[in-house]
């Protein structure tokens, strides 16, 4: 019994280290990965739900690993956050989504971009340097930005965090927050904080024709958005069903593989030069 249970130590500590390997190894990876250029951004599709048009579009990372090949983001964003490395990519995708977005506009398209930030880039100081340059290097509008932050982002409500979203929103920067009804429940910070949009998280939205409570969940959230006089998103859209759905609960923009997935942001602006999907 004594030896099996030494074995089962050695087995659990050989797994760990297996583990903290692979999580070293991404990390150096990621340190690279930035040097090397080889991250790249889709951009999946958001559509209003009056008028059928593409309106924006949310920047997600893709790590384009040379062995790899392409990596999906839940598979390296914690370690990045772990490891700091996240405010350095989080600075290039918001350059890179905002000169996107600055290009489209050179080409008639008035499309805004999302971005989403992580709890570290919100508790810098330069953060609002960060996204002053991206603005004025790409020449963007404020307007057309967007940050996605989530609630559990927004309870640390220190200081610095408070700070540096009002100076943001001062700029005509665009606040979304992720994922919402999954994190915290106190609702005070919406109204102090005057976000400008609330994305209705996908495990709603994805079972809103099968599920009551999600049905009921997800006319709830778009009341309460419009009683604040915020733009309601919903995310996760999958099917016709679904978006006829929103539409008949006045949501106001939706974004989905069923409108689109993300993709090159050539597919966006195809997308975005065709009359009324609907
Ligand atoms: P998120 O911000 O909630 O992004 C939406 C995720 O849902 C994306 O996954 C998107 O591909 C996926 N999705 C979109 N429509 C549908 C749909 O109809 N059905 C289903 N099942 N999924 C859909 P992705 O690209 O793998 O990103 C995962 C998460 O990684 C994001 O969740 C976000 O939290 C994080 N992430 C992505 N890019 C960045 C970034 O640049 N910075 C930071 N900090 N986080 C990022
Ligand atoms: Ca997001
Ligand atoms: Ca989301
Ligand atoms: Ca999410």
């Amino acid at each position: 019994a004594k030896a099996a249970g030494r074995d089962t130590h050695r087995f659990y500590a050989e797994a760990m280290n297996a583990e903290a390997v692979a999580h070293l190894s991404t990390r150096s990876g990621l340190r690279r990965a930035l040097d090397r250029g080889e991250f790249l951004i889709h951009y999946q599709p958001q559509v209003s739900l009056e008028s059928g048009a593409v309106t924006g579009a949310e920047a997600l990372v893709r790590w384009n690993h040379p062995e790899k090949g392409m990596v999906p983001p839940g598979d390296f964003i914690p370690i990045a956050e772990d490891s700091g490395l996240i405010v350095p990519i989080g600075a290039w995708v918001l350059t890179e989504a905002c000169r996107q977005a600055a290009a489209w506009h050179a080409r008639g398209l008035s499309l805004s971009v999302a971005v989403n930030l992580s709890a570290l880039q919100l508790q810098r100081n330069d953060l609002v340097a960060t996204v002053t340059r991206a603005l004025a290097d790409s020449g963007l509008d404020p307007l057309l930005l967007e940050l996605e932050l989530t609630e559990s982002m927004l309870i640390q409500n220190t200081d610095l965090v408070m700070d540096n979203l009002r100076r943001i929103k001062a700029m005509g920067v665009q606040v979304s927050i992720d994922d919402f009804g999954t994190g915290y429940s106190n609702l005070s910070y919406i109204g102090r904080l005057a976000v400008d949009k609330l994305k209705i998280d996908r495990s709603f939205v994805a079972d809103l024709t099968s599920n009551h409570d999600s049905a009921k969940i997800t006319a709830a959230v778009i009341q309460m958005a419009h009683s604040l006089n915020l733009t309601a998103v919903a995310e996760g859209v999958e099917d016709a069903e679904t978006l006829e759905a929103l539409r008949a609960l006045r949501c106001d923009v939706a974004q989905g593989y069923y409108l689109g997935r993300p993709g090159p942001a050539e597919a966006v602006e195809r997308a975005a030069r065709q009359v009324n999907p609907f």
